[in-house]
């Protein structure tokens, strides 16, 4: 029998001893919360929950990239809170041992990485990324027909790619 199945069986045993006024329900019986596993931590206020990774982020540590949707089991715990709404607080384990903690954002309704990862930037001006920009038509059409022009644009390409 596998531990999953042994452990349903375990919530519907009603032992010999077992008595309804007394015991108030098996899980009571035993002792038990009825998340078991996921809510050892629960007197911390740490609660285990599978987490969805809600946008692309890379381990601090390996520099793996970890895809949005991808699932961890983590802690979920109450940090603080904005206005009426908690702040909650993620943290997971990657497999290369790195600790990624991720938080709610409620003042701006996203996710924040707190630590052990960061967010892809998605924005980024050409020459912060060191990329050459597509031209634009007009400058394509003057590269055409001017060979002046384009001869100076040839010049300062390769010495740019010089350095
Ligand atoms: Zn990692």
């Amino acid at each position: 029998m596998s531990s999953l199945a042994a452990a349903k069986a375990d919530n519907f045993y009603f032992p010999p001893d077992f008595d309804p006024k007394r015991h108030q329900s098996l899980n009571k019986y035993h002792g038990q919360h009825p998340l078991r596993e996921r809510a050892k931590k629960l007197d911390q206020g740490i609660l285990v929950i599978r987490f969805e990774v809600p946008f692309n982020i890379w381990c601090d540590k390996c520099g793996e990239h970890i895809a949005k949707g991808e699932r961890f089991n983590a802690e979920k715990k109450a940090i603080g809170s904005y206005h009426s709404t908690k702040v909650l607080q993620f943290s997971m384990t990657h497999h290369c041992g790195c600790r990624i903690t991720i938080q709610t954002d409620p003042k701006n309704a996203e996710y924040l990485v707190v630590e052990g990862a960061r967010k892809k930037e998605e924005t980024y001006s050409a020459a912060d990324a060191e990329v050459i920009e597509l031209p634009d038509e007009e400058e394509r059409e003057r590269r055409r027909r001017d060979p002046l022009y384009r001869l100076e644009y040839q010049q300062e390409v390769s010495e740019r790619s010089r350095g």
